[in-house]
């Protein structure tokens, strides 16, 4: 018999592998799909954002309302663990001009692969196919294989199912059957795009066209950013960064409101100065672009959310209202809100109703925006319960 069954082999899984690994422990780590980690090889594509560089405070400030509940983990395993644990894969990371730390090929693949060679050094045994299907009524883990159905016990065990995006890598929200509705809080999507309902003229001029260097508000939040008009809507990172606000918004209202500043780095005064130079026989769209630079898609925007008697007034250019309809299906979201309770856990995250099963990763109940938080918090809950595991065993 193993020391430790781990179930999910993401950034959560294996990390709690080589914690419980390094503590002298003998783990078998399972996945229902064929390789592992797919998500995490998805995210190299995106340049994959371990951490981020910011003062801890407000890297932990970023977990909202869980910043307490997780503190003590990303103490232990926080972003310059990160950075050391690739440093000690061979992987070199470097922080980029907005403090987000990446590493330096901007690859996934490398480094996974160097992690998945460590842990066979330490002896963690890898079983590809293995779907978890629950608990048995002696307690033992209830696997799928291809070889039929098998059961395992192990002194302890680690879930780390993640969350409920992108399901065809993997993480499909499936284990959510196995725990009463009680320890749940429901998945709703996060670091998500939202819908919008453009005319047929606009969505069919500017769907997939970036929209850079404006500037995004909603409720206290200003800043510049960037975002890609959708056939439905908008995504990207300058509405991941507000999703959570925005999301919530329309659960309460029906719709939320994104303003955006198509001129930032003007003042309002400024703008209408330029605006109001004579006109003549120009278009309203060619005397905005002539005067203000405003073109293509951002005039689009101005049209789309303004009157036509606003479309020269500079401050309703720097406040163009865009209503969000819904957030975009939960399939395509970055990451997932909800998940396992905390209340349901010890604090060194063990199911209070299931002594020696730990839990781990995007499947328990906190989110938090891009920009390396969520991986960093992958890797700091799946070091605790990794540890956690070893020591309860003990
Ligand atoms: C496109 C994209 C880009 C991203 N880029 C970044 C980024 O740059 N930086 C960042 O911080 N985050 C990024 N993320 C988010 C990050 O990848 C996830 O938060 C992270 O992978 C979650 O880790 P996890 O181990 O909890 O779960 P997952 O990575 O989802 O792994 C869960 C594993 O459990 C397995 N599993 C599920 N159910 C079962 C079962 N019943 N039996 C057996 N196995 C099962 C799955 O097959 C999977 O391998 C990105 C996400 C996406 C979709």
């Amino acid at each position: 018999m193993e020391d430790i069954a781990i179930i999910g082999a993401g950034p959560a899984g294996l990390m709690a592998a080589q914690a419980a690994a390094q503590a002298g422990r003998s783990v078998a780590l399972y996945d229902a799909l064929p390789q592992p980690a797919r998500k995490f090889l998805r995210a190299g594509i995106g340049g994959l954002n371990l951490t981020h560089s910011e003062p801890f405070d407000a890297f932990l400030g970023r977990f909202g309302d869980r910043a307490d509940i997780l503190a003590p983990m990303l103490r232990q395993f926080g972003p310059d663990r990160v950075r050391q644990w690739a440093k000690d894969l061979g992987c070199e990371t470097f922080v980029g001009s907005s403090g987000r730390v990446f590493p330096k090929d901007f690859k996934a693949a490398p480094l996974l692969r160097s992690w998945l060679r460590h842990l066979a050094g330490l002896g963690v045994r890898f079983h590809p196919r293995h779907r978890w299907l629950g608990w048995d009524e002696q307690g033992a883990l209830r696997l799928a294989t291809p070889d039929g159905e098998k059961t395992t016990t192990a002194r302890a065990a680690i879930l780390a199912l993640g969350g409920a995006s992108w399901p065809k890598l993997g993480s499909d929200g499936a284990w959510t059957g196995m725990f009463s509705p009680a320890v749940l809080a429901p998945f709703r999507p996060a670091n998500c795009g939202f819908e919008v309902d453009w005319s047929e003229h606009f969505r069919h001029r500017f769907a997939g066209t970036p929209v850079k260097a404006v500037g995004v508000a909603f409720g206290e939040r200003r800043f510049k950013g960037e975002f890609v008009i959708t056939a439905h809507g908008v995504e990207g990172s300058a509405v991941y960064a507000l999703s959570a606000p925005l999301r919530d918004a329309i659960e309460a209202d029906g719709q939320a409101i994104l303003q955006l500043d198509l001129k930032p780095d003007w003042n309002t005064e400024k703008l209408a100065a330029a605006l109001a130079k004579p006109r003549g026989s120009r278009s309203v769209a060619s005397h905005l672009e002539r005067q203000a630079g405003i073109k293509g898609v951002l005039a689009g925007l101005a049209r789309e959310g303004l009157s036509a008697e606003d479309m020269l007034k500079a401050p309703a250019l720097k406040a163009v209202p865009l209503e969000l309809k819904r957030p975009r299906p939960m399939a395509e979201a970055i990451s997932t809100a909800g998940g396992l309770r905390f209340d349901a856990l010890t604090p060194d995250l063990m199911l209070r109703d299931r002594p020696g099963t730990f839990v781990a990763g995007e499947m328990l109940d906190w989110e938090a925006p891009t920009g390396g938080y969520l991986l960093t918090a992958c890797f700091a809950t799946g070091w605790a319960a990794g540890q956690a595991a070893a020591g309860w065993i003990s």
